[in-house]
This record gives structure tokens, C-alpha cells and sequence, in this order.
């Protein structure tokens, strides 16, 4: 059987990654989880100021080349980007989900946050596309 992928957007902060990879594949039907990091992924994304082009031509490879269509999107405690309280990374974690949504209609677009005991939490899910 073929493998599926899901892609996911998150800090590069070591602390985060086995444990958001782990929730994915055991909540999800995935077999890998494809990384893509960036100091501060939902502020990074949810801040329209800053060059996306990277993020998204390697999102796309993702989607295009693993027919990924999950992607999460991840904040966390503690992140070196900033001193963020975790009332504004899950703000910014909402604003990160709609922005790759409207990027990426077909996919199914998560939002994690990550606590600082690694438990990782579900904030949001906008699924699609959803036919009427
Ligand atoms: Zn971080």
C-alpha cells in the first residue's frame, strides 16, 4: 500500500518536533510527517509582513509530490522567536490556519500547540473542501 503523508508547519525548536509527529500519525491516518521549520512557524505565517515564498514552494512540493492534504500548523511554549504569552500564539496559530487555507482549499489545515509539559493540543481544524 502506498504511504501517506501529511505535511507540517513548525518552529525549528528541537523540544517540538517527535512529540508533534507522534500526536500526527497516532491522531491522523498518516504513515510520515513531512517538516517544514521556521523560527516561530504561526507567527511567521500569521504575520503578512513577512516573505512566505520558501514556506510555500516547499509546502507545495509537499502537497504536489506526497499528495499530502493535512498540513498542521504549530505554536509552542517557550519559543525563542518571542515572549508571546500562549493567549497570542493561539491567535496567531488561527490566523496561520485560515491564511494556508485560502492557499490550499482541498487540503484539511490543523492547528497544534504545543504546552510546556509536550502535550500537544488540538486548537482548531478547517477540514475540505466540503461539497455541497
Ligand atoms: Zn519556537
Amino acid at each position: 500500500m502506498k504511504s501517506r503523508f501529511a505535511t507540517c508547519l513548525n518552529c525549528i525548536d528541537g523540544r517540538v518536533q517527535m512529540p508533534v509527529i507522534d500526536w500526527i500519525t497516532q491522531n491522523y491516518d498518516v504513515d510520515y510527517v513531512d517538516m517544514i521549520t521556521e523560527t516561530g512557524m504561526d507567527e511567521f505565517l500569521a504575520n503578512e509582513n513577512c516573505d512566505q515564498y520558501h514556506v510555500m514552494r516547499k509546502l507545495g512540493i509537499s502537497i504536489g509530490h506526497h499528495n499530502s492534504d493535512s498540513i498542521f500548523i504549530v505554536g509552542h511554549f517557550d519559543c525563542v522567536e518571542k515572549s508571546a504569552g500562549e493567549k497570542t500564539h493561539k491567535k496567531q496559530i488561527r490566523q496561520a490556519v485560515e491564511r494556508i487555507k485560502n492557499y490550499t482549499l482541498s487540503c484539511n489545515v490543523i492547528g497544534l500547540w504545543v504546552s510546556e509539559d509536550l502535550q500537544v493540543q488540538k486548537i482548531c481544524e478547517n477540514k475540505g473542501p466540503v461539497f455541497i
